[in-house]
């Protein structure tokens, strides 16, 4: 029980790496508010929290809206008193070439994969100053632009990405003196939603072929990570970008 007493908000916490990161969360002691854009999915995953004997509070939140952020950080300090874990987890993708993608599609990820995560942060550690304590965890890619690989059509995402690793570093210098810790989880291929696609289709076994692991990843093998950079023991962690791939980079 590395988290009990604290309180912990997840964003895209209905499904797949979010959903993982909110019970392990829980079953770490933490009291767990799972907000996702669909609210049905996050009440499922209170329900999971609670029928582990878990504490987890459901809301609504589309992390592009400053306002639904402010409500849902407000509704967190009033029924459970503190927020002291901020887990930047919400995010999207679509395949797009360079050359027909809209600028519609352009902004709908940054504002969702980028401004959210700074609206988030920002919220979240206008609570944790109150305590002198805080833990930010950003969740980026692999394919964010400095790990040497990048990935055809989907040049939204990677410059989404990309600016996540940048926004935990000035995050993590502006809050070190305030007691907050920021760092960015870069995962490689994990099994959810997002991936499907990639994973049925004919580039797996090419793929696989490239993880020195020999599997994709699992949502659980991300919210290990996050339990530890949530804890205590993180302490002296701040600003580092941590690839979770199962040795994809090495290769
Ligand atoms: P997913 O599509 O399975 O789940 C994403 C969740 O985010 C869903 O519950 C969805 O409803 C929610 N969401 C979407 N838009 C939202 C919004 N505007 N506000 C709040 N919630 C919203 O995706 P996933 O694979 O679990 O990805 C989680 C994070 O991990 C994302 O940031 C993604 O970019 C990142 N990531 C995933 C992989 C992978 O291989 N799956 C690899 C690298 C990084």
């Amino acid at each position: 029980m590395r988290l009990e007493n604290k309180v912990a908000f997840v964003t895209g916490a209905g499904m797949g790496i979010g959903r993982a990161i909110a019970l392990k969360l829980a079953q770490e002691g933490a009291k767990v508010v799972a907000t996702d854009i669909a609210e049905e999915t996050c009440r499922g995953v209170v329900g999971e929290i609670e029928s582990a004997g878990g504490t987890g509070l459901a809301l609504q939140c589309d992390v592009s809206n400053g306002a639904q952020i402010d409500n849902a950080i407000q509704k967190t300090v009033a029924e459970f008193g503190r927020l002291d874990i901020l887990v930047n987890n919400a995010g999207i993708t679509s395949f797009k070439p360079i050359l027909e993608l809209s600028e519609e599609e352009w902004d709908r990820t940054m504002n969702i994969n980028l401004k959210g995560q700074f609206l988030c942060a920002q919220a979240a550690a206008k609570q944790m100053v109150k305590n002198e304590w805080g833990r930010i965890i950003n969740i980026a890619s692999i394919s964010y632009g400095g790990c040497g690989i990048a990935f055809p059509q989907v040049a939204h995402y990677t410059a989404s990405k990309g600016g996540v690793v940048a926004l935990t570093q000035a995050l993590a210098v502006e809050l070190s003196s305030q007691g907050i810790t920021c760092n960015v989880i870069c995962p490689g291929i994990i099994d959810t939603e997002m991936t499907k696609s990639i994973r049925e289709g004919d580039q797996l076994q090419q793929l696989l072929g490239r993880i020195p692991k020999g599997r994709t990843g699992r949502p659980e093998d991300i919210a290990h990570l996050v339990v530890y950079l949530a804890s205590e023991q993180s302490d002296y962690m701040t600003g580092a970008s941590l690839v979770v791939d199962g040795g994809w980079l090495t290769t």
